[in-house]
């Protein structure tokens, strides 16, 4: 598998200083970035993990976000960000997506579903519930957006329960999906909100979705957070006991297994700039046998 790092959208928030306060931080740095994984496998085709924003957002934002978002989250839609111009310039089709993982349905994640019509949506049971049936409240009402999912949609859910990836609740077998890809329960920030797990070499690259805001809220030794993002954290959470328990475990797994898991969020900017730089460059062209690829550029 080689994995890619790519950044599906912007967002340059209200009340900046308070989110970006860190001295040196580069201006480029000063935003948040919707981190998205894209997957090229040996046999599954590519795999989308969470999507930003997609093309019918930068096209239609009034009908498909939420008019607070747009403006207190300083969303920047630009078409060359959407997962879809991306998978582009690497060689590939929108039809060579043929699965995407979610943390969660969240505007910022799931915008870009409909760009990539043959995937299958593997996502929470619990979180496609909240976001079909549960949009009560402020946030609820404009958090989750239907218009960016509404159309023949070919959803896979998964029931949280029994197995375990370090002491996490998790999904191991995604139908379709090689074994190397977990949806690992991270709850808190929404009800059915997952980490995606993928092994990488002899360890785990771990996507954590919402679970954090700010790398520095992962430093075992002495967590920290701007004031701004653990407003904002609060603002979104569903279960405050459940995200904090769980910040403490990823933590907990950091300090525990240092080396063996690379862990990062959606929107951490410094996060996603040091993984980004080592993203393979280009597009691999298989050959006979599945396991030996070579580079196209
Ligand atoms: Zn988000």
């Amino acid at each position: 598998m080689r994995i890619h790092h790519i950044n599906c959208g912007t967002m340059c928030p209200i009340g900046g200083r308070l989110l970006f306060y860190r001295a040196g931080l580069p201006a480029a740095q000063r935003r948040l970035v919707c981190q998205c994984l894209l997957i090229e496998t040996d046999q599954h085709g590519l795999v989308l993990v969470d999507t930003g924003f997609g093309l019918g957002d930068v096209q239609r934002p009034h009908e498909r976000l939420a008019g607070f978002f747009r403006t207190a989250n300083g969303i920047r839609l630009n078409e060359s960000e959407t997962a879809l111009r991306q998978v582009e310039r690497l060689g590939h089709g929108a039809n060579d997506v043929r699965h995407i993982v979610l943390t969660h349905l969240d505007f910022d994640h799931a915008g870009g579903i409909e760009d990539f019509p043959h995937a299958t949506v593997h996502v929470c049971d619990r979180e496609l519930s909240a976001a079909l049936n549960g949009r009560q409240g402020f946030i609820a009402k404009r958090r989750y957006c239907p218009q960016q999912w509404d159309r023949d949609v070919k959803w896979q859910t998964y029931q949280l329960s029994g197995e375990s990836w370090f002491g996490f609740t998790c999904v191991r077998d995604l139908r379709g999906l090689p074994p190397e890809i977990l949806l690992v329960g991270l709850i808190g920030h929404t009800l059915g909100h997952c980490g995606v797990a993928v092994a990488k070499g002899r360890g785990w690259l771990v996507h954590a979705g919402d679970a954090y805001f700010d790398a520095e809220e992962m430093d075992p030794d002495g967590p920290r957070c701007t004031v701004g993002l653990r407003l904002y954290q609060r603002m979104m959470e569903v279960d405050r006991q459940a995200r904090l328990a769980n910040q403490e475990r990823l933590r907990n797994l950091r300090r525990e297994r240092d080396g063996a898991i690379e862990l990062f969020c959606s929107h951490d900017a410094t996060e996603f700039a040091s993984l980004q730089a080592s993203s393979p460059k280009g597009r691999f062209i298989r050959s006979a046998a599945p396991d030996d690829i070579t580079p196209a550029i």
